[in-house]
């Protein structure tokens, strides 16, 4: 099989190698880069391997210029029992109903970030390498709270690698907060800025297609690179697990392989549930993915009528910060893939969102979008009554996250045939108050008194990833401007 290169959904970059996709991270005018073909796969075979054997077999297509010791390197050396408190690497779990929870919180940081996160800097070791690129390479991420401590955990102590995080400053929990605050490494560095996610997030893609900074950074002997979703050896590693929950189905006797089941994910930057979108193209049986959403339903409402806008649209802060965004950036290879690979309607509509603040898609793309996805949102209520029900039905603790899209499975026009599998981002402890509250535990004290109240009342043990917090050390606490980001970064350019 000829490697697979990588091209742009815009239309205006040259096509990459596996490794020049890791280390460009987007394209810098705009656009993001997607496998030119997606690999057909037989997974059929592959029930009872381990996670490792099923991610080589997952990610060896896609990484054109690995060979075979190089790909199992990088799996081996980010999926140890260091970094993942479970051999399997991620779970699934029955809660009756024809209901399962895919856990994929079990790594350092407690959240499903970390599945990709940590193997990531091992691309990139590799990729670097591989294109000569003796610069030193400057991380930047831009995150809603649980991204920034998963990639800082991924990349610190990394060789000829450094990275700077920016959060919105009083947009993330506590806990979050001090996850990201007490990083040590030789190589981190994170700022709280002044504005919400899609500020920083806006902040950072500003800063990859400034061609000035980009001049400077190369006198420097800088590149940038990309951490978040839209780099996509960021993406890929988050096909495996879906593969992996499917067979664990199959393994279970639950289903016969071929059977489809739908999947139900907690959405925020499209990122999770399009690894699933490429999981069911590659050949799983997937029936439906769910995208399910909080207060923040931009997506909801664009699935709904095929207008994706953000104009005069409110942010909202809710208990699934992580979910809390307007701009879902990975909703863009969706498109690129529904109007059948044309960057040229994809160029359009992004045009006209950076323009006028939103764009429509023809009928026959919302038809096909149709047929892959079912949207629907969930208001905070809902979302806290589903973890109270959920734990009395079958004792299950979820998170926040988590919850939005259980209640969505609740309320979406579905078969109930179908097993349906929730994917779960984060650990319930990581959202410990709101947790409680679901509940339905009244507690005055903080989100470290909750932790152990929550663990009192059948959550499993702590997650070592907010375990002790409160006694680490803060080594990162200065607060910048929005507008301050470029001068941050030039800053750490020498
Ligand atoms: C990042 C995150 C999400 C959203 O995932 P996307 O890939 O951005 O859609 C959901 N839940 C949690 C806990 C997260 O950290």
């Amino acid at each position: 099989m000829s490697d697979i290169n990588y091209i742009s959904t815009r239309g205006n970059s040259n096509p990459l190698s596996f490794a020049g996709t890791v280390m460009e991270g987007m394209v810098s005018s705009g656009g993001l880069f997607v496998p030119e073909k997606i690999p057909r796969v037989d997974f059929s075979k592959l029930a009872g391997l381990s996670y490792k054997e099923i991610a080589i077999t997952v990610l060896t297509p896609f990484m054109g210029g690995f060979d075979g010791g190089e790909v199992a390197a990088c799996v081996d050396e980010a999926y140890t029992s260091e970094s993942f408190d479970i051999p399997e690497v991620v779970k699934t779990v029955p809660i009756g109903n024809n209901r399962y929870v895919l856990e994929l919180w079990h790594g350092p940081t407690a959240a499903f970030k970390d599945v990709a996160l940590q193997i990531m800097p091992q691309f990139m070791r590799f990729s670097k390498v591989k294109c000569a690129d003796k610069s030193r390479t400057l991380i930047l991420v831009a995150t809603s709270g649980d991204t920034g401590k998963a990639a800082l955990e991924g990349f610190k102590n990394r060789e000829g690698i450094s990275i700077a995080v920016f959060y919105p400053h009083g947009g993330v929990s506590e806990i979050q907060r001090l996850q990201m605050a007490t990083t040590d490494g030789n190589n981190t560095y994170v700022f709280a800025a002044r504005g919400n996610f899609d500020d920083c997030q806006n902040g950072v893609k500003a800063l990859f297609g400034d061609g000035g900074l980009r001049d400077k950074a190369a006198e420097h002997g800088v590149k940038f690179s990309s951490a978040n979703s839209i780099n996509w050896g960021r993406l890929c590693p988050q096909i495996v697990y879906y593969v992996k929950s499917y067979l664990d189905l199959v393994s279970a006797k639950a289903i016969s392989y071929g059977d489809k089941i739908d999947f139900c994910v907690p959405t925020g930057n499209f990122g999770n549930i399009l690894a699933g979108y490429y999981a069911k193209e590659m050949g799983l049986p997937i029936r439906k993915l769910i995208c399910a959403s909080n207060k923040n339903n931009v997506l909801t409402d664009f699935f709904k009528s095929g207008e994706y806008s953000i104009k005069g649209r409110e942010f909202h802060k809710t208990m699934s910060p992580s979910m809390d965004i307007l701009i879902s950036s990975n909703l863009e290879r969706f498109l690129f893939e529904m109007s059948e690979r044309d960057a040229g309607k994809v160029n359009d509509w992004y045009g006209r969102l950076a323009k006028e603040g939103k764009f429509s898609v023809d009928k026959d793309i919302m038809e096909r979008m149709r047929h892959v996805i079912e949207a629907r949102w969930v208001d905070e209520d809902e979302a806290l009554k589903t973890i109270g029900e959920i734990y009395h039905e079958s004792r299950y603790v979820m998170d926040t996250h988590t919850a939005v899209a259980a209640a969505a499975v609740g309320g979406v026009n579905r078969d109930n045939d179908v097993p349906v599998i929730i994917t779960s981002t984060a650990s319930p402890y990581k959202f410990a108050p709101d947790v409680l509250t679901g509940l339905g535990i009244k507690l005055g004290g903080d989100e470290f008194e909750s932790i152990k109240v929550l663990s009192a009342s059948g959550a499993g043990s702590v997650h070592r990833a907010v375990d002790g917090l409160t006694e680490k050390k803060v080594l990162h606490d200065k607060v910048i401007d929005i507008k301050e980001m470029r001068s941050t970064v030039e800053q750490l350019l020498c």
